[in-house]
């Protein structure tokens, strides 16, 4: 590990809480280099919904390659890019009857969201938007300032402007309806916020803390920005692919947004690939005003289109997720119940879950012990405080079952057995089942 230490910069941040050399995986299978087993709950943080190395999409790629087939095309026509676009269409938009433009912009998720952000400030020739406190929205100055984590805010150096901040749902307690807040701040002229260019929200923040927002709060959204002509984007980068158990995380609402930004699982391998989808109205830009080097990879197109090929051509796979979703729903409750100590709460929806445990400290020591028993497993929010499952949506249902019997039990150690794990769990005394 020394190579790290020495070489790669202090920003490093995943691999400190899984300090081993990891070296092959499959699906929600994790090895490292001494064949230990871990089960992935962190799945690339949401990049990795269909799971490691993906045996159809792995195959298809290499037979791309293999045949000759473009790597880098800038935006060129290529047959990968018709294939996915016409797979995207055929599969994701129309049965969904979604009539919208697809924008490739950079590969990465804050690519997705400046262009998304540049081109409602631009049709509507507003500086500011709206965001929302908990957004994570990327670290680039534009999707930063859509940030509201202090941490990243204050990596950025100058000022971050554009942002109008408004309380989130439930971000009051349940009794505070904060869309009535956004429309009367919107309606009145005096409220000292200027009328936004849009509004950007997370269906389900995955990085704030899980927190996630009713239909009907995101129906009046929608609402609320149609009365008074803003623009909503959805920021779809983790909770959409499938994780909230439909393909776009808004779907059940019923709204139709006017910008969405996907990401994260959109290649389905792990690969980068980012797109931003508008309704075609809004399709202002002249050529080139919005460009980059890699707008399309080629590599990512195919797994992309053979992901949709292989779960998204009817229901059946969206119906797992929304079983599997209810599952974990239930051992989570369970656990709070048992061993929560009345503090412990469970939220978010489908797939995208998490347990409050109060505070970091805790939350930290519960995902060091299941990690000393084979689960890879983050927390997210302000403090850290919510362990997060983010696990592949295509885990076998044993699997599922025994990383969540780890967490439980993780979570009764520290909780009724009060077995403190040390820091040393993290480094060299790791005991994991091997294979
Ligand atoms: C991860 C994430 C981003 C940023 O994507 P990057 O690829 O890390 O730039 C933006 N929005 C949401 C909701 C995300 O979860």
């Amino acid at each position: 590990m020394k190579i790290f230490e020495e070489l790669e910069s202090e920003v490093r941040s995943y691999a400190r809480n899984f300090p081993r050399l990891f070296k092959r995986a499959q699906g929600e299978f994790v090895y490292d280099e001494d064949e230990n087993e871990y089960i992935d709950f962190l799945a690339g943080a949401g990049a990795l919904n269909y799971g490691h190395n993906h045996p159809i999409m792995r195959t298809k790629l290499i037979e791309y390659i293999e045949s000759g087939g473009i790597t880098h095309s800038l935006d060129f026509h290529t047959d990968a890019k018709k294939e996915f676009l016409e797979t995207f269409s055929e599969k994701i938009l129309q049965p969904r009857e979604m009539d919208y433009t697809v924008m490739f912009t950079g590969p990465t998720g804050t690519n997705a969201v400046e262009a998304a952000l540049k081109m409602a400030r631009k049709l509507k020739g507003r500086s500011h938007i709206v965001s929302f406190t908990n957004g994570w929205h990327g670290q680039t100055l534009g999707s930063l300032s859509m940030t509201a984590n202090s941490h990243h805010r204050n990596g950025a150096g100058i000022a971050l402007t554009g942002a109008h901040r408004m309380p989130y749902d439930g971000y009051l307690g349940d009794q505070v309806n904060t869309i009535e807040y956004l429309d009367k701040v919107l309606t009145d002229t005096s409220s000292g916020v200027d009328l936004p260019a849009a509004c950007i929200v997370e269906t389900i923040q995955g990085e704030g803390g899980v927190n996630y927002c009713s239909i009907e709060w995101l129906r009046d959204l929608s609402d609320v920005c149609q009365k008074h002509d803003v623009l909503l984007i959805i920021d779809d980068i983790q909770a959409g692919c499938g994780r909230s158990g439909r393909f776009f995380s808004f779907e059940e609402a019923g709204i139709k947004p006017d910008i969405i930004t996907l990401s994260k699982s959109l290649s389905g391998y792990g690969l980068p690939f980012a797109l931003t989808l508008f309704k075609p109205e809004h399709d202002r830009w002249s050529p080139g005003e919005h460009n980059g080097t890699f707008r399309g990879n080629c590599h990512a197109f195919v797994t992309a289109k053979a992901a949709i090929d292989t779960y998204w051509s009817d229901d059946t796979f969206a119906a797992s997720v929304r079983k599997k979703g209810e599952y974990i729903a239930k051992r989570l409750d369970d656990i709070v119940e048992k061993y929560g100590d009345g503090n412990f709460t469970v939220k978010g929806r489908g797939m995208f879950q998490g347990i409050n445990c109060v505070n970091g400290e805790t939350a930290g020591k519960i995902t060091r012990a299941a990690y000393k028993k084979g689960l890879i497993i983050e927390t997210s929010g302000t403090d850290d405080q919510i362990i997060k499952l983010l696990c592949p949506l295509t885990i076998a249902d044993e699997v599922l079952a025994r990383g969540i019997d780890i967490i439980e039990e993780s979570v009764k150690e520290l909780c009724i057995d009060h077995e403190i794990p040390t820091e040393s769990d993290y480094f060299d005394d790791v005991t994991v089942t091997k294979k």
